[in-house]
């Protein structure tokens, strides 16, 4: 098997000079003053967002494409915080478990018995789904083997992404899924050497260990001391998800999830936090300090029962929270519009129905992720000087708001659509998925190789 499923290296390579011309209904910005633009195209140039364009102003003839999408809306692509491309093919395969049951009993044994194959379908369906639903942006947790197949997917799709080695070193859910400390150190060096700034700088490199109780304080902090060879990675990992991983944090160490990572060094504005449900004040006093990130991920906080994380109180002590899907076995899904609609409306019955209104929800997904990965001058909202990374939303469906209005918009975006909205997304100036076409992959090919690779993965546990 080998490059058959992916159409990303057949993909013509964009022209130096490449002019193209986008005439939307309206365009999103996103930007400091969330701009809504009406009667204007938008004009790229070589992948980057070059100007706005008066409608009676242009020359068709001066663009190599002109798209005429003025029954549509453009957007900032998506940007999800935390994802686990891995995991897709297990969807449906793990559920009604508790975090630490799930891992034990379902997740860590699969993840074991990956191979190359299994893994390059389940990243291709990851990326694959991922861009159908707008996501132009991720932070990949990763696993334990084979990480440079992830990687060379990434790099063929042309979709934008953090990935890395998920470090295990210590497993007591599951002995047999983990490595040695000095091998973890090794390979995450030849990854990041490899792949950080593959790709044009679209590909970066993530510094990932799972989760405090699968790592060593060796590893921990060796790594953390790596990451500042390569500059522009993050540092990503799981804290304070659910109530009995706490716990046993607290056994171990005699100290909070956060505290402890405080305590060895690991937190700064490089660092992004998967969940952080259950948190106390001082941790909380440690994230703002920091500066350190949040991926919020509220349709997987329930499903595994872990709780609603407090994100009205982490927004209003000005820490940054982002959104990401997880992994699909603990949301079933990767859209960032359920992950949207979802982080506004668990906090409501709280917080009162003012709180995570969907402009508010809407940056969260943009902006603000590229903001929490270090990405906001090139990605994250449509400004003059920012790589094209953008998605056509159909806000005309029989399901959205009939109305045209400004203050609907945001609404409309975050309560009303669904991946389905999504016709044409691009990234770095190149058409990922046209009219609801992906032209990344050949979906069916790679739907009926995935439940193949599944089949066979299912044999080996
Ligand atoms: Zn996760």
């Amino acid at each position: 098997m080998g490059r058959s499923q992916s159409r990303g290296k057949s993909m013509s390579k964009k022209k130096s000079g490449e002019k193209l011309l986008i005439i939307p209904k309206q365009i999103i910005t996103a930007d400091p003053q969330d701009r809504i633009i009406k009667d204007k195209a938008l004009e790229i140039i070589d992948g980057k967002i070059a100007s706005f364009i008066q409608l009676n102003n242009y020359k068709k003839e001066n663009y190599d494409e002109v798209v005429d999408a003025r029954n549509l809306t453009l957007i900032p692509g998506f940007i999800q915080t935390h994802i686990h491309l891995s995991q897709t093919l297990f969807r449906g395969l793990a559920e009604d478990l508790p975090l630490l049951d799930w891992l034990r009993l379902k997740i860590f044994p699969f993840e074991n018995a990956h191979n190359k194959e299994s893994l390059r379908l389940t990243a291709q369906l990851s990326i694959n789904e991922l861009l159908m639903g707008g996501t132009t942006t991720f932070l990949d947790m990763g696993t334990l083997r084979y990480g440079e197949v992830v990687f060379s997917e990434l790099i063929n799709s042309g979709i934008r992404g953090f990935s890395g080695k998920c470090l295990i070193d210590i497993n007591d859910l599951y002995p047999d899924f983990k490595s040695s400390t000095d091998d973890e150190i090794k390979d995450i060096m030849n990854l990041a050497k490899r792949f950080h700034n593959s790709a044009d700088w679209r590909i970066r490199y993530s510094f990932s260990p799972r989760f405090v109780l699968s790592c060593s304080e060796k590893l921990l902090k060796e790594t953390k001391e790596i990451m500042k060879d390569f500059p522009g990675s993050v540092y990503h990992t799981h804290s304070s998800e659910s109530i009995d991983e706490i716990n046993e944090v607290r056994k171990r160490f005699h100290k909070e999830n956060i505290e402890y990572f405080n305590s060895i060094g690991v937190l700064d504005d490089h660092t992004v936090l998967a969940h952080c449900v259950h948190t106390s004040d001082i941790e909380r006093k440690m994230l703002k300090d920091r500066d350190t990130k949040i991926a919020h991920c509220p349709s997987a906080n329930l499903k595994l029962g872990s709780g609603v994380a407090p994100i009205p109180i982490y927004l209003k002590e000005g820490i940054s929270v982002t959104l990401g899907a997880d992994g699909a076995p603990c949301n079933n899904n990767l859209s960032i519009f359920n992950e949207m609609r979802m982080a506004s409306l668990i906090q409501k019955p709280f917080n009162g129905t003012g709180s995570m209104d969907a402009k508010t929800v809407f940056r969260m997904a943009t902006i603000e992720g590229a903001k929490a990965l270090h990405l906001q001058d090139d990605v994250g909202s449509i400004e003059i000087g920012k790589k094209a990374d953008l998605v056509l939303m159909d806000l005309d469906s029989y399901s959205n708001s009939y109305s045209d209005l400004d203050e609907t918009i945001y609404s409309d975006i975050v309560f009303s659509s669904k991946t389905e909205n999504v016709r044409s997304v691009m990234v770095d100036g190149k058409w990922l998925v046209k009219e609801r076409e992906s032209l990344a992959y050949d979906q069916r090919e790679i739907i009926s190789k995935g439940k193949e690779e599944l089949k066979n993965l299912l044999k080996r546990l």
